[in-house]
């Protein structure tokens, strides 16, 4: 099992899907509205597995239908990033769709390849609890509770081997 990685051959038309559909579902279920845009957003960060800037998503926006705003996908960046429907990766200065809930205050840990730019998440996280414990005990309080962890994939890791 690699863990959280994406399977090279994985049907990844299925995993957009999934994420959509699990969007439209908690949204219905907060009563707030996936507008058309920021479905739109969302789609463009789940066609792929690698974070995606928010001027990278204005110019992919453009090019496949009406010019849209800055501003606008900023927006809906924060909507999206606010109900955990995709994630801020600050080294990166990108966003990644998130296809899976979260409970609050959990810790999540992000696996950045440094060759491929594939992320994964790590969610089930011994060490997240542990930091958070850890950060109690000298009265620090946890705001923002994300790890990114930079290294190589298994894929690149092979490819790297072969060589
Ligand atoms: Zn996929
Ligand atoms: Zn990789």
């Amino acid at each position: 099992m690699n863990a959280g990685f994406p399977a090279p051959d994985h049907d990844h038309a299925r995993c957009v899907a999934d994420t959509l559909a699990r969007a439209e579902e908690t949204c219905d279920g907060r009563g707030r509205r996936l507008t058309p845009l920021r479905r739109r957003v969302l789609e463009t960060l789940a066609l792929s597995h690698r974070p995606v800037g928010a001027y990278d998503i204005v110019e992919r926006l453009t090019k496949t239908g009406e010019p849209v705003p800055a501003m606008s996908v900023y927006r809906a960046l924060d909507f999206l990033v606010a109900e955990g429907l995709a994630h801020r990766i600050e080294s990166r200065n990108a966003f990644l769709a998130c296809n899976h809930g979260h409970d609050s205050g959990e810790v999540v840990v992000f696996l950045l390849c440094e060759r491929c730019g594939t992320v994964a998440e790590v969610t089930r996280s011994a060490v997240g609890r542990e930091l958070v414990r850890t950060a109690r005990v000298v009265g620090f309080e946890v705001r923002v509770p994300v790890l990114e962890i930079a290294g190589l994939c298994e894929v690149c890791r092979e490819t790297e081997a072969r060589r």
